[in-house]
């Protein structure tokens, strides 16, 4: 049952895809219901765009573009600053409303709209800073001019996870390089990117640079998208199956993307770490959006030494968490996403086992309504465990050993993955030769959570191509172009 401030707030949701500045229902009259996770209920109905809409969006996008690209920066940047100010003028209704949609507990979603919002404002100061080169080629035959344009209409797909932080990690910066968008959120996470077009309206962006479309059908609607020679870049951040997937639909037409995949991070720890840091920084890195973020620490490395410690301490913090509907004071742990979710914890959680993992505390699905997975400790486990493959997406912090420095470089850098890794240590050379050593695009160096506006997100091998956020964020939607003038 939703409360009447979480009705008043849902009803103030736009219920329509955005297309050229108008909120309109879906060509074929079709909508989808966005349930909360935590009790089932349907939260609401939305329109459901087809094939025909996601056209219609594209066009607007490229309708827009000219006019957008010829803004002058400072505008596009004003514009996005006040749209900051209108997210923190409204951060409980943004909190709440991802509580709502995607189950994490309120003081958490309050935190993500400090680092969501920060993406707006940080992109706003970075829209004026756009910059080229100019001086003479080395033969002194000619000057060289190296400038930076808009590369033109983006499409931008975002997951479930972060409802505002994907979104805005993506508009912000494809607007302050001037260019127009369509932002495709998931099924199940849209009422946030809905609520952010209706801000972002509020804060004075013309028609059609942002326009937004809902699907149930995202195959179906990206696809022709995609294929559309009028689209300039993709910027994906999801599953890397689905990434691939994008990737070869990108290849016919050469199309630039940007691709923020999976994560299967190591969270190693040395017999010289500071252990009670190690343990706030592992139930930050593990235990924080319920597990389900790309960043999670996915496998604990652990001295033996200290493996057994660490485990108890984790195991005692781990019993003290509150599991309940997100909005209810003190609770800690959410729900998972949907049931699918929680099937693949409970089987991940069982093959370790069955290999001779040993639970020290949860390992279970909750019964009753929502769908919710105990948080849940595992120690001893083996190699070979599907646990230390594959990515959990969920409360189950799993513990492997090991003794030398060597072997713990060798079973963090066991994976296709390469996009975080987090590393504790008292010794500055050793930190410094983890830097080197291990094959990751972001360390969090004696520290349990990275991500920063500030920063450049993004990953290695296949967690994908590109980065968002930081001074390299903006140049994802920026193409060179160098002109030879007569010396
Ligand atoms: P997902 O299933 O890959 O979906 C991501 C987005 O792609 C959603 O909007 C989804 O829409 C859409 N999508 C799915 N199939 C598509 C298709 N064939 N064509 C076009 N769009 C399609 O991933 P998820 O379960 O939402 O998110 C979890 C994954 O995201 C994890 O692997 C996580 O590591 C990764 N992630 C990475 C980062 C990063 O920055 N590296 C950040 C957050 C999450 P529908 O759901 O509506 O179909």
């Amino acid at each position: 049952m939703t409360s009447t401030a979480e009705s008043d707030l849902l009803a103030a949701v736009p219920d329509g895809l955005l297309i050229g500045g108008r909120w309109r229902p879906g060509a074929a009259g079709r909508t989808l219901s966005v349930e909360d996770p935590s009790t089932g209920d349907t939260l609401k109905t939305i329109a459901d765009a087809d094939p025909a809409d996601g056209m219609a969006a594209l066009d607007a996008a490229v309708a827009a573009s000219a006019e957008w690209a010829a803004t002058p920066a400072r505008a596009r940047g004003e514009i996005l600053r006040r749209a900051f100010d209108l997210v923190q003028e409204r951060r409980e209704d943004v909190a709440l409303l991802m509580t709502l949609e995607m189950g994490k507990p309120l003081a958490e979603a309050r935190g993500e709209v400090t680092y969501g919002a920060e993406f707006l404002r940080w992109f706003s100061e970075e829209a004026v800073r756009v910059t080229g080169r100019y001086g003479p080629n080395p033969e002194g035959t000619g000057r060289m001019i190296v400038s930076q344009h808009p590369v033109g209409p983006c499409y931008l797909i975002t997951p479930w996870n972060f409802p505002l932080a994907m979104a805005t990690r993506k508009i912000a910066p494809a607007l302050a390089a001037g260019c127009t968008v369509v932002v495709k959120p998931a099924a199940q996470t849209p009422l946030t990117t809905l609520y952010l077009a209706r801000l972002l309206q509020d804060a004075g962006l013309p028609d059609g640079v942002v326009n937004v479309i809902t699907t149930s059908t995202s195959g179906a609607v990206s696809e022709p998208i995609i294929a559309d020679p009028r689209l300039r870049k993709l910027s994906f951040t999801g599953s890397t199956p689905v990434g691939r997937k994008l990737l070869e639909q990108s290849a016919p037409g050469v199309l630039r993307t940007s691709m923020e995949l999976g994560g299967n991070a190591p969270f190693v720890i040395f017999d010289d770490a500071d252990l009670d840091r190690a343990v706030e920084g592992a139930l930050a890195a593990k235990f924080r959006n319920i597990g389900q973020a790309c960043t999670a620490a996915n496998r604990f490395i652990v001295h033996s030494s200290v493996a057994g410690e660490f485990a108890r301490r984790v195991t005692a913090a781990v019993n003290g968490f509150v599991i309940g509907r997100g909005t209810e004071p003190g609770v800690t742990i959410g729900p998972l996403v949907d049931g699918n979710a929680v099937t693949k914890a409970e089987a991940l959680v069982k093959d370790a086992v069955a290999r001779g993992a040993e639970l020290t505390t949860g390992g279970s699905r909750i019964d009753g309504p929502g769908t919710f997975f105990e948080p849940t400790v595992l120690t001893g486990v083996a190699p070979g465990s599907d646990i230390l493959r594959e990515e959990i997406f969920g409360p189950v912090l799993a513990i492997a050993t090991f003794d030398t420095e060597d072997e713990a470089v060798a079973l963090a850098n066991d994976t296709e993955y390469g996009l975080v890794s987090y590393v504790y240590t008292e010794s500055l050379a050793r930190g410094q030769r983890m830097i080197d050593r291990l094959e990751t695009g972001m360390m969090g160096l004696n520290v349990g959570v990275v991500s920063n506006a500030a920063a450049p997100f993004g990953g290695w091998k296949m967690s994908g191509l590109g980065r968002e956020g930081g001074a390299e964020g903006i140049h994802e939607y920026l193409q060179t172009k160098y002109t030879l003038t007569p010396a």
